[in-house]
Parts: C-alpha cells; sequence; structure tokens
C-alpha cells in the first residue's frame, strides 16, 4: 500500500495579510516545517506540494534538498487538492494543510495504520470547549463528549477522492468531501499542538510550542584609549575634553558596543568584520552612520529592536550632563524611540585602566525581536 502526500498550500493568506506560509519557525519556514514532517516515512512514495502559479518559484526555493513534486493549484482548496490527486501515484491520499507546521511524525504515523485499518483516518482533537450550534434563530449545545475539532492530515483511499470530485461541490474540509459520495471517517486523536496558522496570534502560539519565543539578547564590549589632540565623541556627542578617544573611525566606544551588541543578537558577527580597521574607507568614519547600517542589517534578517543598555566606565569628564544628547543621537541613528536607549556612566573608583584615565569602556546589551 503506497500513500502519496498532498501539502495544500492554496490559501491567500487574506486572514493575516502575509504569505503565512513563509513566516519563520525557529530557523524555518512554516512551508518547510510542513513538508520535512513527511520526509523518511517507509509508506510515502512522494510529496505533492500544490501552489499557486505565482508562488512556486518562492516554494521552490525555500524547499530546497527536499524530495518534492509541484502542481500548480487550482482558485479554491478544493481544486488546488484536487490536481494534486490527480497527479498522485500512491493508493492513498494524504491531504495536509501547508499552514500546519506542528505536525509530527507520530501522528502521520498513527494515521496511516489506521487508514490501513480503518480505509481513512482524519486527525481530530477533543474539543476543549462547549459548543453552540446554530440556524441563525435557535441554538443547541451538543454533548461535548462527542464533539472534536477536525485537523490534518487527513487519508482516503485516491479512488474514493476521485468518485467525490466527479460529483463536484466545494468543501473546506477533505472529509465532508468524502462523505458527499458516502464515505466513512475514522477519526484519529491526534494532538492539541498541531494548530493552523491562520491569524498573527497562531504564530506567536507556533513559535512558543517550538520553544522560540522570538526574542534574542546581545552583548557588546568595546575599549578605546584616551589620548591628547584627539575629540571625545560618545554616543555621537562631541565632550570637551583636553584628551579623545584613539582609533581608525572616530573612535565613538559607545556606539561601538551597541553595534556589536546588535550584531551579536542576530549572529552576524562583529563590527570589525563588517566595518575593518584595515579599510581606508573608515578612516574618521562618523561611528553614528555604522550603528544605522549596522541596524539596516539586523533587519534585514527579520529582526526589530527591543531595547539598548550600555554602562560607559569613565573616570573624567563627567558625563552625566551628556546622556540624554548621547540617547537623543543614538536612538536617531538606530530609528527607534528614546525609551528604547539607555545610556549609563560610572567610574570604576580609580581603579585598573579606566580608574587611571588610560581609557574608556563600555558593555552594551540589546534584546531584538522577530518582526
Ligand atoms: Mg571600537
Amino acid at each position: 500500500m503506497s500513500f502519496s502526500v498532498i501539502i495544500a498550500c492554496g490559501g491567500s493568506s487574506t486572514r493575516m495579510g502575509k504569505n503565512k506560509l513563509l513566516i519563520d519557525l525557529k530557523g524555518k519556514s512554516c512551508i518547510r516545517r510542513s513538508c520535512e514532517a513527511f520526509c523518511n516515512i517507509e509508506e510515502i512514495c512522494e510529496i505533492i506540494v500544490a501552489a499557486p502559479k505565482e508562488f512556486t518559484g518562492v516554494y521552490k526555493s525555500e524547499l530546497t534538498g527536499l524530495d518534492v513534486i509541484f502542481t500548480e493549484g487550482g482558485s479554491t482548496r478544493t481544486k488546488s487538492v484536487a490536481k494534486g490527486v490527480e497527479l498522485a501515484k500512491g493508493d492513498y491520499v494524504i491531504i495536509h494543510d501547508g499552514a500546519r507546521p506542528l505536525i509530527t511524525k507520530n501522528e502521520i504515523l498513527a494515521c496511516i495504520e489506521d487508514a490501513k485499518k480503518y480505509g481513512s483516518s482524519v486527525l481530530c482533537t477533543k474539543s476543549k470547549d462547549t459548543v453552540r450550534i446554530t440556524d441563525g434563530e435557535s441554538s443547541y449545545s451538543p454533548d461535548r463528549e462527542g464533539v472534536y475539532i477536525v485537523r490534518t492530515p487527513q487519508i482516503f483511499r485516491r479512488d474514493d477522492y476521485l468518485k467525490a470530485l466527479d460529483l463536484g461541490g466545494d468543501y473546506t474540509d477533505d472529509a465532508q468531501l468524502l462523505e458527499s459520495v458516502g464515505g466513512k471517517i475514522h477519526l484519529t486523536l491526534g494532538n492539541y499542538d498541531n494548530i493552523k496558522l491562520t491569524t498573527e496570534e497562531d504564530i506567536t502560539a507556533a513559535r512558543a510550542i517550538l520553544g522560540d519565543a522570538g526574542m534574542r539578547i546581545g552583548h557588546g564590549y568595546d575599549v578605546h584609549r584616551l589620548v591628547e589632540g584627539r575629540a571625545l565623541i560618545l554616543g555621537g556627542v562631541n565632550i570637551p575634553c583636553e584628551k579623545g578617544l584613539l582609533g581608525h573611525s572616530d573612535a565613538d566606544v559607545l556606539a561601538h558596543a551597541i553595534s556589536d551588541s546588535l550584531l551579536g543578537a542576530a549572529a552576524l558577527g562583529d563590527i570589525g568584520k563588517h566595518f575593518p580597521d584595515s579599510d581606508p574607507k573608515y578612516k574618521g568614519a562618523d561611528s553614528l552612520k555604522l550603528l544605522s547600517e549596522v541596524v539596516a542589517l539586523v533587519e534585514k534578517q527579520g529582526y526589530i529592536i527591543g531595547n539598548v543598555d550600555a554602562t560607559v566606565k569613565c573616570q573624567a569628564p563627567k558625563l552625566a550632563p551628556h546622556i540624554a544628547a548621547m540617547r537623543e543621537k543614538l536612538s536617531c541613528a538606530m530609528g527607534v524611540d528614546i525609551s528604547q536607549v539607555s545610556v549609563k556612566a560610572t567610574t570604576e573608583e580609580g581603579l585598573g585602566f579606566t580608574g587611571s584615565g588610560e581609557g574608556i569602556a563600555v558593555d552594551a546589551v540589546c534584546v531584538i525581536s522577530k518582526r
């Protein structure tokens, strides 16, 4: 007995306003997770992705390395799945929503076993809620014990499915289609985790189930030596002082530490990698501009900045009068609200190289999260 999988990717994601199949869930797209779950299962002979023509290119690149076939989806879910079923060569078809990325191998195997035994299998969960059915005027509650929520995968004999398709009709669910030709539906109990991404909160829930809060922490540290004959620039603010920081760029140690914390949070290396001090292009560079470029790199990875907190370790001059201006300049360069940027200053009580006035050091931490 062989099984063909049809991944239904026909939805236009109108309820979410973006293509939910491309959403990143802990480093993998939704569609990739939905397909990968069916790979390396002995009974499965092929995986067919039924998707609209305009998305096949981007889905193909998302599924690089997976053994999948594409078919151009129709205008509705039923029509899309129908194209896949017609193409399928298995005795059974396993229909699964592309937007259900949390399906597990164990659930798939349980469905396959049930389909072998009963001729069909529809994965479902028991309803946790009391349901009311209404005809618009009156309503009633069915006994909750007998209420099940239908999910996917759903498995049917391919011949039964083709017979049902011949009769026509458009259904939101394949089990309904099979019933229209008198097909018997066997329910297989599944996990509550196997949610369908329909609205924004489903994405938050899916990430939480995968242990991906979508949040990352970064840390940055930098030191520059204080010398005579240089301007002292901290957080983009030129601070009156007989000494300034030595460096290839403007040596803004605060902007550098914050940049490194952001790059660190996104695992993008450090500023030395992106703006090497061996490159004459960065001689005397405005570090706030580099910080803006760092933010662009982080945003390109799909992150937004939560907040930044930095501590400047400096014996002299007194930095307190300049903190507000630094926060203003830094938040402008990062394109965030000033409330998201904190700068604090401390002396190190005359201890160490900052205490002796040889240099200034900065520690910075930040939080970024998935857009
Ligand atoms: Mg530096």
